[in-house]
């Protein structure tokens, strides 16, 4: 039995704000305080600290083929950031990729304890889930690309729905994933002939479908499946001056469905195609505050190092023509692609600073806190742990006037976050970086405080400073252990590994049998990741 009392609870999902509350906890769950048994308790005095639940990020590249791509492929970013082993802990090192550990670590300091790895291509599923089992403490998730996938595409083409949706399911079961991802639909493919796709009606080369029609149809079958999660799209014209148009035409494509657009923020650049972008961030909101079943996160900009990867292959190459920087590119099999480009954002540089505004005036604009996430799309733009600086920009109106200050002021004229003096109260941080991740992913154990829920538990200590607040937390607990106090890391424990399994009709495995044979390198056989190869896997309901 275990206690956190006195604390000030933030805990939206139950409506909890800032209340003087106790927490009991019993066997890593949450307990009704009635039902405590407070004697012998082991207890935590939080007199004046805040309490919420343990932090859920809902997108964010932390494991798998394409992170340990970027691991390999940027030595320099390893050099002079290295933890060293301790009596408890692993080694480590990396600044815009860490190491498996190392993420672990770091995500836990931050009060994170829920983590979603936002993008796996299924034939190297295999590879995300060992990755994930050597993350300690987060409870964790794959998203599976499906986006650029042939089978599906041929499906759409003949008019099969329901087997596009049963190949789903199938999927979503050989991989042990989490949820549908989409990346780019059908400009992926169009790459691999050194094309593209720019506008939702294109067609994708081999396969006369269009981007509308994957989109549609994964919704769909979304939605048919009761997947606990919706769609996670990354939609056509990332990065691209002008695409806020695209983005909107995207939102108003998912007609009222269930979605979530991630790092939106790239996606909601006003300009002329090949020009210097800005921000046409109040466009994209006004779509979002509209479509009351759309959630969003951001992928805010950090000044500094990153490292862009995702399977958005012709971006890539786009980037590095722009950038100079050096470049891997890849080829999954009938499934998809992608790529790595090392990035700097710099203050002083006129798209990046564009990048910076667009992103903090959609965390403003958007109205419901439910609907728009935390998130920098790590490491795309820029490292998970400066999430803290993000919370003190979305606080403190006077800190965010200072940072837009010293952007150029040919970037600051004529930007509509001058005007925009909303601040972000402490239950509004709860609900972007906790509650509302946790409904969105249909996480009904998760982002609360309630009876049942897991005990993953974040103490803070109150300040002025936010980003002090939110950097080093004064305890941690997961499933109601001590992982984390003063912001220090104080045991490791092993995290789990969550997935879904919606039921289908298993007469499509003899069709997939032949497609394997004649497409695939790999067998049928040897291509499903069996619940029993992952070291603590829980299997999350559908419907
Ligand atoms: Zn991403």
């Amino acid at each position: 039995m275990k206690a956190i009392l006195n604390g000030q609870v933030y805990d939206p999902l139950n409506g909890v704000n800032g209340e003087i509350r106790d927490i009991w906890m019993e066997d890593g769950h949450i307990i009704h305080p009635a039902d405590a048994d407070r004697e012998g308790a082991d207890v935590l005095d939080a007199t004046g600290l805040v309490v919420m639940p343990g932090g859920v990020d809902i997108h964010s590249h932390i494991v798998g083929a394409k992170v340990n791509a970027g691991r390999k492929f940027r030595p320099e970013d390893h050099r002079d950031h290295v933890r060293a082993r301790t009596s408890i802990s692993r080694s480590g090192s990396g600044y815009t990729v860490p190491t498996t550990h190392l993420t672990g670590y770091l995500y836990a300091e931050m009060g994170y304890t829920t983590v979603m790895e936002a993008a796996t291509a299924p034939l190297v599923a295999r590879h995300t889930h060992e990755e994930l089992d050597d993350t300690p403490i987060l409870d964790t998730g794959a998203y599976i690309t499906m986006g650029n996938n042939h089978f599906i595409m041929n499906c759409i083409r003949d008019g099969e729905r329901e087997k596009a949706r049963d190949y789903v399911a199938w999927l979503l079961e050989a991989t042990k994933g989490y949820g549908i991802k989409i990346v780019n639909p059908g400009g992926v493919e169009n790459w691999k002939s050194g094309q593209n796709v720019g506008e939702l009606d294109d067609q994708v080369i081999g396969f006369g479908v269009t981007p509308r029609q994957i989109l549609t149809t994964l919704a769909w079958a979304n939605d048919e499946l009761a997947l606990p999660h919706v769609p996670h799209i990354h939609t056509i014209n990332l990065g691209q001056s002008g695409n806020a148009r695209t983005t909107v035409e995207t939102i108003e494509a998912l007609e009222g469905r269930r979605a979530h657009i991630c790092h939106l923020q790239f996606f909601s650049y006003g300009g002329e195609p090949g020009k210097l972008p800005h921000s046409s961030a109040a466009q994209v909101a006004t779509a979002v505050n509209k479509h009351h079943k759309l959630t969003v996160d951001i992928g805010q900009v950090i000044f500094g190092e990153a490292t862009t990867m995702t399977s958005d292959g012709p971006l890539q190459y786009r980037l590095h023509q722009l950038t100079g920087h050096k470049w891997l590119n890849d080829d999954v099999e009938n499934e998809t692609g992608g790529g790595v480009v090392p990035v700097l954002y710099k203050r002083g540089n006129l798209f990046n600073a564009a990048q910076w505004i667009t992103g903090m005036e959609l965390f403003l604009l958007i109205e419901d806190p439910w609907r728009v996430f935390l998130t920098t799309d790590h490491p795309n733009g820029g490292p998970f742990f400066h999430y803290p600086y993000v919370i003190r920009l979305l606080m403190d109106r006077d800190f965010r006037a200072e940072a837009l200050a010293r952007l150029p002021s040919r970037a600051r004229k004529n930007a509509l976050l001058q005007e925009l003096d909303r601040e972000y109260s402490l239950y509004e941080i709860a609900i972007i970086t906790r509650a509302g991740t946790a409904r969105a992913l249909g996480l009904k154990n998760k982002g609360h405080l309630g009876a049942g829920a897991d005990a993953d538990v974040t103490v803070y200590e109150p300040s002025d400073d936010r980003e002090e607040m939110f950097a080093h937390p004064r305890y941690v607990l997961k499933d109601g252990e001590v992982v984390v106090r003063d912001g220090q890391l104080v045991t490791e424990r092993p995290g789990r590994t969550l997935y879904v399994e919606p039921p289908y009709d298993q007469a499509i495995k003899a069709d997939l049998r032949t497609y394997f044979e004649e497409c695939y390198t790999m067998s049928f056989d040897n291509y499903p990741v069996s619940s029993e190869t992952l070291c603590n896997g829980e299997r999350i309901p559908c419907g």
